[in-house]
């Protein structure tokens, strides 16, 4: 009550709710195969579907599609949990399996051979699909298509006990070979795969379930209300609510297999039963399509995110370049802006344009500027500046604000190279000879010399300070920049990130991986970060219930202390979450 749409899924919800087309809450699932991480593409998904519960009070599970053992891993399943954990939504009860449905679906399997709704095939895979014929070509029938359903059976369970070989039958749904949609000619719902462990059943299972059989009955044995999916699967509705229509039918007396069957764990027994007094109406059309999300510069199918994290064109799925959920993480990328993406580029019917990366970087910035508290100057590629008119020691100079931070000022002290140009550019308004600057929360100083080296490069610069300068407002036109002590301060390395394809729309150009930009990440090793660092990121660990550690290195964007590397090196790493929003000028 009272709750509005913010989608067109959402839209049909709302409906179905006012309709009372199902009795009981609204459940959804979000239904990844593990056979990879998630990636951005999947945050769509998972706020839609989880979005959808929250809002209307019901729920959403979590299940895991996993009935392609040869590309699944229990490492993957794993990750999965941790990324919709961290995106902040929380599944009903625990998660589930399309492996936990394997023996009643194998039932279902037999039911529907008894009925002659399905039969044995022992086409080889190339024939199937030459019978199958294509839109414009009608298929036709396979010789084994009006075998007796015994013979069927017989051989069904042979190929359940792991008596035949590999790709020598499939088990096939009886629809009809001519139907205008492909999908309908007498699709497949089991595939033999007798050698291949599968990550939760192990070799109990030398059969499969194909996706159209799992996926559909899945939903239904949990009760799922509403079923969002991608666009491509469009085409697979119509089998979706006959394979459900099928299974209902079954349920009379005449079958045991109906009831809440035995090898079903507990807690679906009330959802297989709920399930099965909806009325047909009610169990057709479930299923609803989204456009998928795409994004320029980056790369959305798990399958070639694998091929870049098994070329090593990226330092594992959680590469800071990768769009993966664990990528953006150890990017820094706060999950509240993955969310608000999401919030902001909506849902449609139909494909819709290619979203800008700037836009979930947007998204990023606005985020961490509302969240990240702490700050320091960190100077990225320090250039070496002598203050020749210092005399004495260090002074102890005390930065404004609320944590207490002090940093030393004396005679040696660094710059970022990018705030000094020899021959200034016409708008160039930082460091040049003769020119001014202020450093940040410390005194104005004059660039009076530049000394080059032997390769005649720049190799420090001869400033003078105005001790006047300290505590003022700097005078008009003065920029002013960042800097460090040379020596007290603390190295750091920082990783900054460029993107991982140059091209706009990597997939375009043939092969993806040429697009793949060739210097991506760069490695600044002789950064020097002020030294309250340390205590910040101490704080943190004491007091933070986050991870990722955040700070904002003044004037050149948002960074997140990489752990992993962090602990492997004992300095601190820092990867660049993002930079400011216009370059500083
Ligand atoms: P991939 O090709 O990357 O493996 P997939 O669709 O095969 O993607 P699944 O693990 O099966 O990956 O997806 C789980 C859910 O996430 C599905 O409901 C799927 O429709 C959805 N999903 C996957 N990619 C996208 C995307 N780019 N945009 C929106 N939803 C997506
Ligand atoms: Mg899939
Ligand atoms: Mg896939």
């Amino acid at each position: 009550e009272g709750v509005e749409a913010g989608n067109l899924v959402e839209d049909i919800v709302l409906t179905d709710l006012k309709t009372k087309k199902y009795q009981g809450r609204v459940r959804t699932r979000f239904p990844p195969e593990p056979n990879g991480f998630l990636h951005i593409g999947h945050v769509k998904s998972i706020c839609l579907n989880f979005g959808i519960a929250e809002k209307f009070g019901g729920s959403c599970n979590l299940r895991f599609d996993d009935t392609n053992p040869e590309s699944e891993k229990q490492v993957y399943i794993d990750n999965i949990k941790e990324d919709v954990r961290w995106l902040g939504f929380e599944w009903d009860g625990s998660e589930r399996y399309a492996s936990d449905y394997f023996q009643q679906l194998y039932r279902w399997g037999e039911a529907f051979i008894d009925r002659g709704l399905a039969y044995v095939d022992e086409l080889s895979a190339e024939d199937i699909s030459e019978y199958r014929g294509s839109v414009t070509r009608p298929g036709k029938n396979s010789p084994f298509r009006d075998r007796p359903a015994e013979e069927s059976l017989e051989l069904f369970r042979q190929m359940r006990a792991g008596g035949m070989a590999q790709g020598s039958a499939v088990l096939r749904a009886k629809i009809d070979m001519s139907h205008p949609n492909v999908i309908m000619r007498d699709p497949i719902m089991y595939r033999i795969l007798p050698d291949t462990p599968h990550p939760r059943t192990g070799n109990e299972w030398p059969i499969y379930p194909s996706y159209d059989w799992a996926h559909g009955l899945s939903d239904a044995i949990e009760g799922v209300t509403h079923s969002v999916c991608t666009l491509e699967f469009n085409m697979h509705n119509e089998l979706y609510n006959w394979f459900n229509e099928k299974v209902l039918s079954l349920d009379d007396d005449s079958l045991p297999l109906c009831r809440p069957p035995d090898a079903l764990p507990r807690h679906l027994d009330c959802a297989v039963h709920q399930h099965s007094k909806h009325s047909r109406a009610q169990r057709s059309g479930r299923q609803h399509e989204f456009a998928r999300l795409e994004m320029t510069n980056i790369v959305v199918s798990k399958r070639k995110l694998k091929r870049l994290v098994e070329g090593e064109y990226v330092d594992g799925w959680d590469d800071p370049r990768m769009p993966t959920i664990s990528g953006m993480r150890r990017r820094g990328y706060p999950p509240a802006a993955l969310r608000k993406l999401c919030e902001l580029i909506g849902v449609t019917k139909v494909p819709t344009s290619v979203i800008e990366l700037s836009l979930l970087e947007n998204c990023v910035r606005d985020a961490l500027q509302e969240t990240v508290a702490a700050k320091a100057l960190c100077v990225l590629r320090p250039l070496p500046v002598t203050i020749t008119n210092w005399s004495g020691e260090d002074e102890l100079l005390e930065v404004p604000g609320d944590e207490a931070r002090q940093m030393h000022f004396g005679k040696e002290i660094l710059l970022d190279a990018e705030d000094f140009q020899e021959d200034p550019e016409p708008n160039f308004k930082r460091l040049a000879p003769g020119r001014k600057v202020k450093l940040r929360y410390s005194y104005v100083i004059t660039c009076d010399e530049v000394i080059r080296g032997s390769d005649g490069d720049i190799k420090e610069l001869r400033c003078s300070y105005d001790p006047e300068s300290l505590g003022k407002r700097p005078p008009k036109k003065v920029a002013v920049i960042h800097w460090a002590h040379a020596t007290q301060s603390a190295p750091v390395t920082v990783r900054m990130y460029d993107n991982l394809f140059s091209d706009a729309r990597p997939e375009e150009a043939g092969d993806f991986l040429d697009a793949l930009s060739g210097d991506s990440c760069k490695e600044l090793t002789s950064a020097r970060c002020e030294p309250s660092i340390s205590a910040m990121w101490k704080k943190h660990q004491e007091e933070s219930e986050d991870p990722i550690f955040r700070v904002q290195f003044e004037r050149c964007g948002f960074f997140a202390l990489d752990r992993k590397a962090t602990e492997a090196t004992s300095r601190m790493v820092f990867n660049c979450t993002v930079t400011p929003r216009s370059d500083f000028a």
